[in-house]
């Protein structure tokens, strides 16, 4: 599917932290961006992206759509040949799933796709998925051929009850998958990060759990030790570009893992306490399996016995390959990833030195 450069393109959920850095890539690139927003008036949640816009080639217009309000995508989808559908709750603590996780992302994708299938210029649809849609837990990467995710793997695990944020992805990519099916005029491409962390574009204002996980390290919540706790890491510039390579590479298909480093919890803040441990309450070492089990739940709710059960000191492992072929993904090192996103929340203010 090849794309008019000349067409403007739509980004939903603009003001997110991932959709940060593909807007600036695509004002950078000159492109037109109609950034679909819940409040398009709410200047603190925009500022950063006018002013990206204000150094650019490419011109920015705000459009206000809800993910949970029917046909409200039409404006900013007008004329758009290439739709990123990036916006999707992505918060931990939650006190009713259905509301908070599931309905505005598998509501939201239908709202954003049914779209696409009303707007005649819509030839193409990257949809940011995530690889919480191919897993629950660290722990069932053993059990897969050569001991890591795929693009085959499909979450199976998650729930309404048990990390319905897991759920929420997945129900949302699966509904994707088979509105795309029903037609032949527009294709779907799938991105699935596995966590991202870099830089925050406006710290003051996101509500990334990336950013209350990472702040959490550098805030003295896991002083007494940082949990073997096994994941994925992408670079959230790395991950602009691959959204924006996927929505250009013609003979691009089907869903990418999008995830730089296999690593764990305690890794991650070993690489943070080279730059940062003598001024902030880093973790200084790995928490014992059995503490994290029995205070974890204490702690965070969302670290509750099975999680800590089925992710502490199991190891996370993801086939990158297929980004790296076909999605042209180039991931830098860890340490840049982590050094650059706490010196932003250092420069913030949001930490407090010890
Ligand atoms: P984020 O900064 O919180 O972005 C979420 C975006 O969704 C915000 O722009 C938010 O708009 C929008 N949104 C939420 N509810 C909405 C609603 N009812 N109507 C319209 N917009 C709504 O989080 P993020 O980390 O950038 O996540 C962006 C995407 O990446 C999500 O699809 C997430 O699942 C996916 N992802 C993230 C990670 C990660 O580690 N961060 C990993 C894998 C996948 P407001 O600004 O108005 O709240």
């Amino acid at each position: 599917m090849t794309i008019d450069k000349s067409k403007p393109v739509m980004v939903s959920g603009a003001t997110g932290y991932v959709a940060g850095w593909l807007v600036k890539k695509l004002l950078e690139e000159g492109f037109t961006v109609h950034a679909a927003v819940r409040n398009p008036d709410k200047k603190e949640k925009t500022q950063h992206l006018d002013r990206i816009a204000s150094e650019s080639s490419g011109s920015i217009k705000y459009f206000k759509a809800d993910l949970m309000q029917d046909g409200s995508y039409a404006e900013a989808m007008k004329d758009c040949e290439l739709v990123f559908h990036t916006a999707s709750p992505f918060i931990s603590n939650v006190d009713d799933p259905q509301k908070q996780l599931i309905d505005p992302a598998l509501n939201g994708t239908k709202n954003v796709l049914e779209q696409a299938n009303q707007t005649p210029s819509v030839k193409r649809v990257v949809l940011t998925s995530s690889c919480a849609a191919i897993y629950t837990d660290a722990s069932e990467c053993a059990n897969l051929p050569g001991g890591q995710l795929t693009e085959e793997v499909w979450n199976t695990t998650s729930s309404l009850s048990y990390q319905p944020y897991y759920y929420s992805k997945t129900v949302a990519e699966k509904e994707a998958w088979k509105i795309v099916s029903a037609q032949d005029r527009w294709d779907l491409i799938t991105i699935n990060p596995s966590f991202v962390l870099g830089p925050f574009l406006n710290p003051g204002a996101t509500t990334s759990e990336s950013f209350n996980i990472l702040k959490q390290m550098g805030d003295g919540t896991f002083k007494s030790g940082a949990p073997k706790l096994g994941v994925g890491v992408v670079d959230v510039r790395d991950l602009a570009d691959i959204h924006f390579n996927a929505g250009f590479t013609p003979n691009a298909e089907g869903r990418h893992i999008a995830s730089g480093h296999n690593t764990n919890f305690y890794e991650m803040a070993m690489i943070l306490n080279e730059k940062f441990g003598q001024d902030y309450p880093l973790p200084k070492k790995a928490a014992p399996k059995w503490l994290v089990w029995l205070l974890g739940p204490m702690l965070d709710k969302t670290l509750t016995r099975r999680f800590v059960s089925n992710n502490v000191n199991h190891e996370w492992k993801a086939d990158n390959s297929k980004s790296i072929q076909s999605l042209n993904a180039n991931y830098r090192p860890l340490q840049e990833t982590m050094h650059d996103a706490f010196q932003v929340l250092v420069d913030s203010g949001a930490l407090d030195k010890k």
